[in-house]
């Protein structure tokens, strides 16, 4: 299939990839614009990444946050919404390919906004991903909460003291603050919404476990930030593990390499990645089509003052996909970039300026955040660094206001307030034996070309959006 009509017939066409916070941004800054906007992703709703924890501990529900992009879109009336995987850009003749069950979509553009964002890293070991998920989509989210729950469920009918330890410790991998955020959850899901309901097990004997390899928790937010999270943390049971480099997971557990250079194991059959970020591939395809462009260390496409790639002053990179000194990897970074681009087009559209007169991006620092507990968190606005009760406050409000959608923001406020005033109960603790195999089924599935050139007779051809996802985004 091809979108497209001749130049001079069309409005101007930008073409967005991604529906994430940089994807999504654009297109509301485009919505009444005098062009027409296509937005290609692979996933078909718009994910906001930073709730994806309480997801999979039960507090929230996959719909609260990630509505689907195309009742997002509604509205916009200018903006067509395609679901399908972008495989190859051409620069030269200004095409992007996106890919669907056994279809390829051709899509001209004239203006480029690329936000694809980055996935899970494993620092090139990728079998831990196998034993560890990641923390990056619905299936992680989902995948997890079935992965915690059914470890309690095994506690409580294990036939040793040995296989109950395994099952009843957690070892959350990476001390940012998606890991300080599970590690909290893990704690109070185990001490307050599961106490009294096994017979067996007291499911606060649970351990749970944080392993950094650096020599702090949320390093980057500073020593007392971190501080603050990892006292917090250690009040609530939370066992701490600082330089301590994971150097191998499997069923079992995870073997660990201290500081002195001496290895141990941690015996523990649920295990959480979120240690590390590697850029979507489509990165690096644009630096290598684009002479001088290149990537940092992480995949990351390191971009020219306006967010462009050297010589095509109309295909932006925008969010996390971007290296741009001190802008972080987070939300901000993804909307201002993108509000930015979506600026650039309209302003050159109407005339007002030329590509060369553009001024270069700046990045506004609104500050950070990370929650620890219910009634915790820690913020840095500015030169103001704190945590506590006013912190999660800031950080409950903040993170309401970015929701997408009325019906998302009144359904997540009554799952807090039966979460957190409610005391014990969390809505949503349902979980399937397919959430935690189906993962591994697919990539066995996939590996063995017996069975995967059957399963593809049956359906046409390997499904982008789902089944070619967890193999792609541990590709890191
Ligand atoms: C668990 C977690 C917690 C976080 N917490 C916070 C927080 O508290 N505060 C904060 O500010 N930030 C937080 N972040 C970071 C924040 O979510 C990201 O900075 C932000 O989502 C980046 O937006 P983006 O649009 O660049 O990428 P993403 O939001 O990752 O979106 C990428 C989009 O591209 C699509 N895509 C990828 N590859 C392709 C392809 N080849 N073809 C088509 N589509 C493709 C994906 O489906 C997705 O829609 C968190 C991230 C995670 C994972």
């Amino acid at each position: 299939m091809s979108i497209e009509t001749t130049v001079a017939t069309r409005r101007h066409r930008v073409v967005v990839i991604g529906s994430g916070f940089g994807g999504l941004f654009a297109c509301k800054h485009l919505k009444n614009a005098d062009v027409d906007v296509v937005l290609i992703s692979k996933t078909s709703t718009h994910l906001f990444q930073p709730l994806l924890y309480q997801v999979a501990t039960g507090i929230l529900s996959t719909g609260e946050i990630a509505p689907a992009t195309r009742l997002v879109l509604r509205k916009h009336r200018n903006t067509q919404v395609i679901l399908g995987e972008v495989r190859d850009i051409d620069l030269v003749n200004r095409t992007v390919t996106s890919h669907l069950l056994n279809d390829d979509t051709v899509t001209s553009f004239d203006s480029l906004i690329v936000a694809t964002g980055t996935q899970q890293s494993y620092f090139g070991n990728d079998h831990f991903s196998t034993y560890a998920p990641g923390m990056k989509t619905i299936d992680d989210a989902l995948e997890l909460r079935a992965r915690i729950l059914g470890s309690f469920e095994e506690a409580e009918l294990a036939k040793t003291q040995e296989m109950r330890d395994r099952f009843m410790t957690f070892v959350v991998v990476g001390a940012g603050p998606t890991g300080v955020e599970l590690a909290g959850q893990i704690a109070e899901l185990a001490d307050h919404t599961l106490e009294g309901t096994f017979r067996n097990i007291d499911p606060r004997d649970a351990r749970v476990i944080l392993l950094e390899g650096a020599d702090a928790v949320l390093k980057p937010m500073g020593p007392k930030l971190g501080g603050i999270a990892q006292r917090r943390l250690e009040k609530m049971g939370v066992e701490i593990q600082l330089d301590a480099m994971v150097t191998d997971v499997d069923a079992r557990g995870v073997t660990v390499k201290d500081k002195d250079g001496s290895t141990r194991r941690i015996e523990a059959a649920c295990k959480v990645w979120s240690a590390g970020v590697q850029a979507s591939e489509l990165g690096r395809m644009l630096a290598e089509r684009s002479e001088g462009t290149e990537v940092d260390r992480a995949g990351r496409v390191i971009v020219e003052p306006d967010l462009t790639i050297k010589g095509h002053p109309n295909v932006f990179v925008v969010g996390d996909l971007m290296a741009v000194p001190g802008v972080p990897g987070q939300a901000q970074g993804a909307i201002q970039g993108a509000t930015y681009a979506a600026k650039q087009i309209k302003a050159e559209l109407a005339g007002k300026q030329t590509p060369e007169q553009r001024k270069p991006f700046h990045y506004f620092n609104k500050g950070s955040m990370a929650t620890v507990s219910r009634f915790s968190a820690v913020c840095q606005i500015g030169k103001l660094e704190f945590g506590g009760f006013l912190a999660w406050l800031i950080w409950l409000v903040l993170h309401l206001y970015y929701l997408i959608g009325y019906r998302s923001r009144i359904v997540t406020v009554f799952q807090w307030l039966v979460t957190f005033l409610g005391g014990r109960n969390r809505g949503q603790m349902a979980a399937t034996e397919q959430w935690v195999f189906a993962r591994l089924a697919l990539e066995a599935m996939y590996g063995n070309e017996e069975d995967g050139r059957e399963v593809q007779a049956e359906l046409g051809e390997k499904p982008a959006a789902s089944a070619k996802q967890p193999s792609d985004r541990r590709a890191g």
